[in-house]
């Protein structure tokens, strides 16, 4: 029994990702921060009005997206009527400040 676990059941070696020493792949449809293409939006403002949180926010001639707030379910990218955020795969978000959680962009007023 004991020779049956340790040949066949037990796994031996590192059976786990060895992240961050090696880059971690996200699997698709992973849902990582919301990013926007300035070039695209027009600031009708849909995604502001479909955020459950709030994060983001327009002000003249700039967007932010507060990724503190941000719980990463896409309705922003699903809503925008010119695909100007895509879900990119990025998940490295840390930062030491809050201000730091906060991207912003250029867009159209
Ligand atoms: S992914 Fe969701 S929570 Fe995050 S900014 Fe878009 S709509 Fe808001």
């Amino acid at each position: 029994m004991l020779e049956t676990i340790r040949k066949g059941v037990l796994k031996k070696g590192v059976v786990t990702d060895r992240y961050p020493y090696v880059p971690y792949m996200p699997y698709d449809g992973h849902l990582g921060m919301p990013m926007v293409d300035e070039a695209k939006c027009t600031s009708d403002k849909v995604c502001e009005q479909v955020c459950p949180t709030t994060a983001i926010r327009f002000a003249p001639g700039q967007l932010s997206i507060d990724l503190g707030l941000c719980i990463f379910c896409g309705e922003c990218a699903r809503r925008c009527p010119h695909q100007a955020i895509i879900m990119s795969k990025e998940f490295e978000l840390a930062s030491k400040r809050r201000e730091g959680l906060v991207r912003f962009y250029v867009v159209q007023q």
